[in-house]
């Protein structure tokens, strides 16, 4: 494996116990290719922003020792997620020189600039923050933050090294967001996080590669010791061993170019296309069903008419071929049709 990464990040979701954060870091250490082995970064979140208030909150502080040790005893470099100044300053105070700011984190701008203006107190010569892309897809706002970041001086009147994550939204990609990102800030190094980008153990060895294909400058994976029993996350992360076959089946990609990028949004619409279709079936299944219950005709013209003549005019106003959208309506009402009966 030949191409250049600058970091690879890897690690469970969470820290959930001494012996679980040591054993899986000890095993990604020892697996993953020699070449990258110096590239290594170990994740692991101690305060997690979760979505319900009944599922696993993070260890906390407690875990700040346990990471200190991973440091300490297997020679690697250890990340975590900050939410807030109070997690900054022990997270820093404790040693770690890898922070980064999560999605959800990202989508407020005050909490952003909390962090931000909490690293004046603090050397940010040694200092690397990441920011991930927001939860929605908002490329300016994620720029916003980096900025912020990239205006902050520290103690010694440094600012921090500061990457980009890009993790997508709604477990899908958003190339347009990091394509965006790139144009607007090509010196910024890039990772991509498979893992939240899919949410899927499945989906990480293709998105690596288009990590690859599309010149990031690493990755950031999850990887678990044991990934079915992991309390957040656990359908997404890898083992240890997933894990490095993965990088060592990766190989060196042609250089990409714009067309690479237009090429992987082209089939990312492509794919929302064909499940906004796959729901509109559904939808009409249903009302096949009610039809049939209330002795309804599945064919009714005049619902039709109306249909094609609001879309008609909606094309007009959106540039489309208004042949090309009645020939696409057709091709669609018949199979709902079908779909019904
Ligand atoms: C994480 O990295 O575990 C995490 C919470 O990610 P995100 O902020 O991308 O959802
Ligand atoms: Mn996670």
């Amino acid at each position: 494996m030949t191409f250049d990464w600058k970091h690879i990040i890897a690690g469970p979701c969470a820290a959930e116990s001494e012996e679980q954060v040591w054993t899986t870091a000890q095993a990604i250490a020892q697996s993953v290719p020699d070449e990258i082995r110096h590239k290594l970064i170990f994740r692991a979140g101690l305060w997690k922003p979760r979505t319900s208030p009944t599922t696993f909150q993070g260890i906390g502080d407690e875990g700040l020792a346990w990471l200190q040790r991973i440091q300490r005893e297997l020679d690697l470099p250890v990340a975590t997620e900050v939410t807030q100044p109070e997690q900054l300053h022990r997270a820093i105070e404790a040693g770690l020189r890898h922070l980064w700011v999560g999605a959800r984190t990202s989508a407020n701008p005050i909490q952003v600039q909390a962090l931000a203006d909490a690293l004046q107190d603090h050397d940010c010569s040694q200092l690397t923050i990441y920011i991930k892309n927001p939860v929605n897809n908002d490329p300016a706002l994620w720029i916003g933050n980096i900025q912020r970041f990239l205006s902050v001086t520290g103690s010694n009147n440094q600012a921090p090294e500061v990457y980009a994550i890009h993790r997508g939204c709604n477990h899908r990609p958003c190339w347009d967001m990091a394509y965006f990102l790139r144009q607007q800030m090509p010196t910024i190094p890039l990772l991509l996080d498979p893992s939240h980008m899919s949410g899927d153990a499945n989906r990480i060895d293709c998105l690596c590669k288009n990590a690859v294909q599309l010149q990031y400058d690493g990755l950031m994976v999850e990887v678990h010791n044991h990934p079915s029993q992991a309390l957040s996350d656990a359908q997404q992360q890898l083992t240890p061993a997933q894990f490095a076959a993965i990088l060592g089946s990766l190989t060196e990609e042609e250089e990409a170019t714009q067309l690479t990028w237009l090429r992987q949004m082209m089939n990312e619409v492509d794919d929302e296309l064909w499940s906004v279709v796959a729901r509109r079936m559904e939808v009409s299944r249903r009302i096949g069903e009610y039809k049939r219950e209330q002795g309804m005709e599945i064919v009714q013209p005049t619902r039709y008419e109306q249909m094609v003549t609001s879309r008609l005019a909606w094309a007009q106003s959106h540039d489309l071929d208004p042949h090309t959208v009645r020939t696409i309506m057709d091709a669609l009402h018949q199979e709902s049709i079908r779909k019904q009966k």
